[in-house]
């Protein structure tokens, strides 16, 4: 809940781009999860810098969420602030080896840029759904390449009023599907990002090529979250979950992909629970046959209903 007065600040300072009890499956891939207390979405660094500071003062708790591809949302929905950088979307070129984009850009607003100077070096995440945001949170990435390897420096933002600051990528611990050391309720808010120069021909030719590779390889016309599990030292999750005869399960609404065993799919009318127990079979029957306790990769974040 909360308070009116609180509201009415947020009100002032956001106006339209806030939402009260917000339904999140709107927001994000998989389509399920309840509501967030409030859904803002600051137009530009003043403003974040100023929500970060009253959900301070207030004690409102705070989560970022880029576009939610990677985000399951418990039935119960998410208490305080869910704040999207949606509203941060500029890119441009530093440089000629450098581009610089803010956290709400998306990935499809990165691959044209690229695409049509002729920049190389972000073609791998393509195919990556999401935003800057999430990719950095994330360190989303292919095979050997993620946003490591690409990162040259990173704008922060908060917790509380912390001001504004830019890091090197090595002041940052990146590992695989995660970044560790930021103080819980830090924004990343835009990213350096390391390219080279190449022909619009090659880049296309690249995204072309990694599109196609995951179209034949995803399940891309259901709503899912992408990876639910991390792929243990050595081995794929999919492979295991596979081999424990778990593709084509069902749960209520919550399917393993046929196509691609990582992958949970709502058919239509999961609920978050439904999902969560699907993940929770999958876990422990693994677990059971190879003695490997699978880690999610999605971030499962709100409260039971
Ligand atoms: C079909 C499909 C395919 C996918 N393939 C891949 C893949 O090949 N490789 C891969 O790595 N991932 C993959 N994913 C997962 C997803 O695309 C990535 O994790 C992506 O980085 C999520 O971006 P997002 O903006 O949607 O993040 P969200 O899901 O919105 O958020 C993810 C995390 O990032 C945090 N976050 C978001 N924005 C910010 C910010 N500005 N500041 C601080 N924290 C923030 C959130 O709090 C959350 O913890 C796939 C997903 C789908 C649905």
């Amino acid at each position: 809940m909360i308070a009116p007065a609180t509201r009415d600040r947020l009100e002032a300072l956001l106006g339209e781009a806030v939402r009260f009890d917000e339904p999140l499956a709107r927001h994000t891939s998989l389509r399920v999860g309840g509501p967030a207390d409030v859904l803002a979405r600051p137009a530009d660094r003043a403003t974040l810098a100023a929500l970060l500071a009253m959900a301070d003062e207030a004690a409102l708790p705070i989560t970022f969420l880029g576009k939610g591809f990677n985000t399951l949302v418990r039935d119960g929905g998410v208490a305080g602030v869910v704040v999207q950088l949606s509203g941060l979307r500029a890119i441009a070129t530093e440089g000629d080896d450098a581009i610089r984009a803010e956290a709400g850009v998306s990935h499809s607003q990165v691959t044209r840029f690229c695409s049509e100077r002729g920049l190389a070096g972000l073609e791998f995440a393509a195919g990556i759904p999401g935003t800057v945001g999430g990719w950095l949170a994330m360190n989303a990435g292919i095979g050997e390449r993620e946003m490591v390897d690409v990162v040259r420096e990173v704008e922060l933002a908060g917790p509380g009023a912390a001001p504004l600051r830019r890091v090197g990528r090595e002041a940052l611990r990146f590992r695989y599907r995660a970044v560790d050391g930021l103080e819980p309720g830090t924004a990343f808010v835009s990213a350096l990002f390391e390219v080279s120069p190449g022909t619009p021909e090659a880049v296309r030719a690249e995204v072309e090529r990694l599109l196609a590779r995951r179209a034949a390889t995803q399940p891309l016309d259901v709503p899912s979250c992408g990876s639910v599990f991390k792929n243990p030292p050595g081995d794929h999750a999919g492979r295991l979950i596979e081999a424990a005869g778990l593709k084509g399960e069902r749960l209520g609404g919550a399917e393993i992909s046929s196509v691609h065993a990582n992958f949970i799919a709502n058919r239509g009318d999961a609920s978050a629970a439904d999902v969560l127990a699907l993940i929770d079979r999958a876990r422990r029957r693994i677990a059971e046959a190879t003695g490997i306790d699978l880690e999610t990769e999605v971030h499962v974040i709100g409260r039971e209903a």
